[in-house]
């Protein structure tokens, strides 16, 4: 049994602050998160978050080119850019960045630490082989992520 615990490593997580401001989407996104989670099984699956003022519109999957993809995700330069552009063009904000985690909890990993920028939400969904699924949604601040709460909106 996997506790929360174990994976909470206090150097990535500040367990003592949370993000202001939460991060808001519609069940449809939330459904749209899950599907992908789960379709990915057990690789981890990853894609950009576009919408305005914390709020997710739309979902952008890419490819998830690290080679250890049961546990890491690498994203494509290009898709960087082509997720840019389409901010852009369509008058959006790009908000952030969705990987799941097969088989682990929805906690950041030293690794997703290491590679997240301040300013963008990082909603990390926990899927189990048994199809049990949590979404956790984070932010760096001052070197740490701290937890975003996320609401759901209709
Ligand atoms: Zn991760």
């Amino acid at each position: 049994m996997i506790t929360v615990e174990n994976y909470l490593k206090h150097e990535v997580v500040n367990i003592h602050e949370k993000i202001e401001k939460p991060l808001i989407y519609s069940l449809k996104v939330e459904s749209q998160l899950i599907n992908y989670a789960k379709q990915g099984f057990p690789f981890e699956v990853v894609g950009f978050l576009f919408g305005r003022n914390n709020e997710v519109t739309e979902l952008l999957p890419v490819e998830n080119l690290a080679e250890n993809k049961e546990r890491r995700f690498e994203i494509n330069p290009l898709d960087y850019l082509r997720a840019e552009n389409y901010a852009i063009h369509h008058d959006l904000e790009l908000i952030g960045i969705y990987h799941s985690h097969p088989d682990h909890p929805a906690i950041p990993s030293s690794t997703d630490l290491t590679f997240a920028q301040e300013g963008f939400s990082y909603p990390i969904i926990s899927v189990q082989a048994n199809g049990e699924v949590q979404i956790n949604a984070w932010q760096l601040e001052e070197g740490r992520f701290k937890q975003q709460f996320i609401t759901i909106k209709n």
